[in-house]
């Protein structure tokens, strides 16, 4: 199953992402992850990426493309892939569809996570995550059982992300509206797009997320038998 998830920062992809992962067994692929992990490594795209990161903007598209382009050629993503954070503008929805029917491949659904944007500012704020396996929390949302522990992995450090602050959330905001919103449209006309309600409990919503995937499996099924 290939999957993209749609919505704008602090909507839940990320967390329902880690969800399907373990569910579907295919791999999560975020471009916020791999781009910050560039930064972190200092190689040559995240030096280009680090300052439009931190200015909430978008990263250019043939960066984007090409690293996306590489990942999906790992022997992991044969069964399929999440892509989390990716296409962010049409011209990377353009490049996607290529890079798949070059390879043969479609995209089964685009899910879209539909939110309030008056909740974004204090989803994001909240957010937080575990410095050794990346599982996401939420100060209020989303806390582990036990104070200060992960509870996947027992890490008991965490970390929040620089471009998590309020100056940056508005400028991010704002680069989904004006670049990203159209990919809605795009994906509809295309008979890929499902809407799930993104304002719901996190278990609720991931049982919204499983009912669409449940649904293109049966038919994916349908369609190759
Ligand atoms: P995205 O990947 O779309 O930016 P995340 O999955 O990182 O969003 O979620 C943003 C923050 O909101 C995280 O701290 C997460 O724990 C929390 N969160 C995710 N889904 C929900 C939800 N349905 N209700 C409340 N909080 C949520
Ligand atoms: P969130 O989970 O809050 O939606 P991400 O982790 O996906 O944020 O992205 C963090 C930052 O990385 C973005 O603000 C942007 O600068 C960059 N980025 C991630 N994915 C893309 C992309 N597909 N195109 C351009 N920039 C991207
Ligand atoms: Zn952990």
């Amino acid at each position: 199953m290939r999957i993209v998830l749609l919505g704008p920062p602090g909507a839940g992809k990320g967390t329902q992402a880690g969800w399907i992962r373990d569910r579907y067994r295919i791999p999560q692929l975020s471009t916020g992850d791999m781009l910050r992990a560039a930064v972190a490594n200092g190689t040559e795209v995240g030096r280009q990426a680090k300052a439009i990161m931190e200015a909430g903007k978008l990263v250019s598209d043939d960066v984007i493309n090409a690293i996306v382009a590489e990942r999906i050629d790992q022997p992991d993503c044969a069964g399929g892939f999440i892509l989390d954070g990716f296409p962010r503008t049409t011209q990377q929805a353009a490049a996607l569809e290529q890079m798949l029917a070059e390879r043969g491949l479609a995209l089964d659904v685009a899910l879209e996570f539909k939110v309030d944007p008056a909740a974004l500012v204090e989803r994001i704020s909240g957010r937080f995550s575990c410095a050794s396996c990346g599982t996401g929390y939420h100060d209020q949302f989303r806390r582990p059982k036990v104070d200060g522990v992960c509870d996947v992995c027992g890490g008991t450090e965490f970390v929040r992300r620089k471009d998590d602050q309020p100056e940056t959330v508005q400028a991010r905001l704002e680069a989904y509206e004006a670049q990203t919103a159209p990919l809605l449209p795009y994906f509809r006309e295309r008979g890929l797009l499902r809407t799930v309600d993104g304002m719901a409990p996190i278990e609720e919503v991931t049982a919204a997320v499983a009912a669409v995937l449940e649904a293109v499996v049966k038919d994916d099924g349908a369609a190759n038998a």
